[in-house]
């Protein structure tokens, strides 16, 4: 596998290469020059296959020659030992939970795969690294325990510290051992700055930096399998299928379009976001104006006003978008109209939609799946497109359960990963939105 880098100033680099540095030297996103194709055979042969098999049998092709077929397997295998529900809720609507891995939020499935690469690659070496991610939310934590434990890697990890919920927080600062938490005053927007500013940093070069955050393709690759794990369930092929993604730096709604070149029939990718609107306003416009700072919502893991992934969408429709969002060359707005539908959802029909789904069919979400499934029903009404559907629910109701008990009246049960944190002492360090103390932190502590 080549990869290349949205900004297209970099030379391509081997699938470890882009593993192990996370961005690109010219401040690009890496991105597969080529995808192997899925056949109609390799999608009805993965009916009523677990879950880790069709993740194996996907990414033998995808990473072949990159990673033995046996190493691979047992990485598959370890990394999905969870249940991937898909919840019907009517005749042509599902809901694919991606929340039951250890820290009840999609972002495991992208993160557990991704450390087992990590720790083949660098085990086989002999090498450590540092990983250094910014998160909104629940990366941060999916990544802090993907890593946990592990020798070759240390994980430092900056959140805002008023955007995050407290049980989001916990879940990185009550490990320890190779993890540090930072809490930053600032928003998500700024963390991101610093870290990727630390990775350009020439100085910082020594620390061997590396991301793990929606930016690194190995957590993109992981975030296509569940789309074709969904179809091979519920369709047969040829047929369509549209997703609803909850989306805030649309790495998740990124592995589908990564799964839609692989040939997965894909009707429609529905990218549903909160008041943070910039992607949708593209789409309509043409024009694309970030928002800073971003909006705080009720999905405040999507409170995103300029999408990290946004150039890698852009470069896979032909364009080009530069790291602080210029667009260079306009990617084929009409193929990209006619692949992806995106919806901005209100805080207010956000939680009409959790009371409705959970009247209705008394079924509980939280707010980020609320709003794919809102996005959904917008694009049926818009399009009167009666296409059997999957919306996404992101994160398990438990993490937010001051909205979901606001919104809902129910308190939802804790799953077991969650219960365990309560009793746990927090450890952390504060600091600024100011890069230089950043970069001052970091050489003291981990040099
Ligand atoms: C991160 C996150 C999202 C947004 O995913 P992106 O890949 O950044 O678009 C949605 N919901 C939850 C619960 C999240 O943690």
């Amino acid at each position: 596998m080549k990869l290349y880098s949205t900004n297209l100033q970099a030379a391509e680099v081997s699938f470890e290469a882009a593993l192990i540095e996370g961005q690109a030297p010219d401040k690009g996103l890496y991105l597969p020059r080529s995808l192997p194709l899925l056949s109609g055979d390799d999608l009805v042969s993965m009916k009523d296959k677990p879950y880790p098999e069709v993740a194996f049998r996907v990414l033998r092709k995808v990473l072949e020659g990159e990673v033995d077929e046996a190493s691979l397997k047992g990485i598959t295998y370890d990394a999905y030992n969870y249940d991937v529900p898909l919840e019907k809720v009517n005749e042509n609507t599902y809901i694919m939970r991606l929340d039951r891995g250890p820290t009840a939020s999609f972002k495991d499935f992208a993160a557990r795969l991704m450390a087992r690469l990590m720790q083949y690659y660098l085990k086989r070496e002999n090498r450590e690294i540092t990983i250094l991610t910014a998160t909104s939310g629940d990366t941060g934590s999916a990544v802090a325990h993907a890593f946990y434990g592990l020798d070759n890697v240390r994980v430092v990890v900056l959140f805002p510290r008023n955007e995050v919920s407290d049980r989001q927080r916990k879940q990185m600062t009550t490990l320890q051992k190779n993890i540090t938490a930072i809490a930053i005053d600032g928003k998500f927007d700024d963390c991101q700055a610093m870290v990727k500013q630390a990775f350009s940093d020439q100085q910082l070069r020594h620390l061997n930096l590396s991301s793990a955050n929606s930016i690194n393709i190995g957590r993109l690759i992981p975030q296509s399998l569940y789309y074709i794990y969904a179809y091979a369930n519920l369709c047969n092929y040829p047929e369509e299928l549209v997703f609803s993604i909850p989306s805030g730096n649309f790495g998740n709604m990124m592995g589908c379009v990564l799964a839609k070149t692989m040939g997965l029939p894909v009707k429609k990718i529905i990218a549903s976001v909160n008041e943070n609107d910039e992607v949708p306003s593209f789409l309509i416009s043409g024009e694309y104006h970030k928002i800073v700072p971003s909006l705080n919502c009720l999905s405040n893991a999507m409170n995103v006003g300029h999408p990290s992934n946004l150039a890698r969408l852009i470069a896979v429709y032909g364009g080009q978008m530069d790291e602080q969002g210029n667009v260079n060359k306009m990617p084929d707005m009409e193929k990209l109209r006619n692949d992806i539908y995106s919806s901005s959802v209100t805080d207010e029909e956000t939680k009409t939609t959790m009371r409705d789904i959970l009247d209705s069919y008394s079924i509980l979400i939280e707010p980020h799946g609320a709003v794919g499934i809102k996005g959904l029903s917008d694009y049926r009404k818009k399009t009167g497109d009666k296409t059997i559907a999957v919306a996404l629910e992101t994160a398990h109701p438990a993490k937010f359960p001051a909205e979901v008990r606001s919104v809902t009246g129910i308190d939802p049960e804790l799953p077991s990963s969650l219960k365990e944190i309560e009793a746990k002492k927090e450890h952390m360090d504060f600091l600024g939105a100011d890069y230089e103390k950043f970069k001052g932190y970091l050489l003291s502590k981990l040099s």
